[in-house]
């Protein structure tokens, strides 16, 4: 890992094989803003840019200058600005147009030195309330991996909940006339559906929301696979379950929320071998 200073901004440039959160965990210790908000997010490096790994109000879209490519259809190596990644909401070029063409070697990110922390989502608000002084970066970052480990999305041995693959299912982004449908819907079972504002005049609704109000309840038991008690979108393995089980409370997961809102869930995860 090699870092240069420029003005008030930290370039490190990591490379791919490193663990993500020991690289958040030094850039919060050097006092480098951008990132907090990603602690106790499992994997490495190189993995960051392909789904534009975000959390709690950040994504690695918003600190990525550039990455560091082998392009295995020219046979070199290259290195791809930021626009080049066509970051957006859980996409880049590496898990769409350009799936399986370039392997990331290498990830360059610019943080500030000495910024504030990110406090923009709900959950991290309602943490500091009442705090009269502003939290540290470090602060954020304790606070980030206390609220992931309170969702079972910290990797905690021993904790059943959290032996997942993250949240299953990715937040919908839906046009003005989906969302039109969806909220009608809602409406008719007196609901209100949680969303936020996105590009374009999209709306960004909540799978978690979606999951549940589709009789799939945090805790939810099908068998050997389940629903973490902590999280409704993680789907936990609850005793020696195989990728068939899993496979199959998606799908029935899917279905239902496509009866029932007219909305059809995207998995996060690959899927290998299938
Ligand atoms: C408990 C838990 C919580 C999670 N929370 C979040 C979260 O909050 N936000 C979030 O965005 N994600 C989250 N995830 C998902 C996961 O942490 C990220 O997707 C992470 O980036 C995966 O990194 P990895 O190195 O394990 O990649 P892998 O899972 O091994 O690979 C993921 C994809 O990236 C590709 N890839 C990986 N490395 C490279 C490389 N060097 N070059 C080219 N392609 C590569 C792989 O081919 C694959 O398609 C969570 C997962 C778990 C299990």
């Amino acid at each position: 890992m090699a870092e240069h200073e420029e003005n008030c901004r930290i370039r490190y440039e990591v490379g791919a094989g490193e663990e993500w959160d020991g690289f958040v965990a030094r850039a919060v210790a050097r006092n480098c803003a951008g990132i907090e908000c990603l602690s106790g997010i499992p994997g490495s490096v190189g993995g960051t840019p392909v789904q534009n790994v975000g959390a709690y109000g950040q994504e690695v879209a918003d600190t990525i200058a550039s990455a560091r490519v082998l392009d295995l259809r020219e046979g070199q190596e290259r290195e791809l600005s930021k626009a080049d990644c066509g970051f957006k909401y859980r996409t880049s070029i590496f898990n769409t147009s350009e799936r399986g063409r370039y392997i990331i070697l290498q990830v360059s990110y610019a943080l500030k030195l000495g910024g504030a922390a990110h406090i923009a989502y709900a959950d991290l608000k309602k943490h500091f309330f009442g705090w009269t002084e502003a939290p540290t970066l470090a602060d954020t970052r304790e606070a980030v991996r206390r609220i992931r480990a309170s969702k079972g999305m910290l990797i905690t041995p021993g904790d059943e909940d959290c032996r997942s693959a993250g949240s299953f299912f990715k937040n919908p982004v839906l046009s003005a006339d989906e969302y039109k449908d969806l909220t009608k819907r809602a409406s008719a079972k007196n609901l209100q559906v949680p969303s936020y504002p996105a590009l374009d005049a999209q709306r960004k609704v909540s799978a978690a929301w979606l999951v549940e109000h589709s009789g799939f309840n945090r805790g939810y038991s099908g068998g050997r696979v389940g629903i973490s008690r902590k999280h409704a979108l993680a789907i936990v393995n609850r005793d020696e379950a195989t990728a068939a089980d899993v496979l199959a409370l998606k799908d029935h997961i899917q279905q239902r929320v496509q009866d029932i809102w007219g909305i059809h869930l995207e998995p996060e995860p690959v899927f290998v071998g299938f």
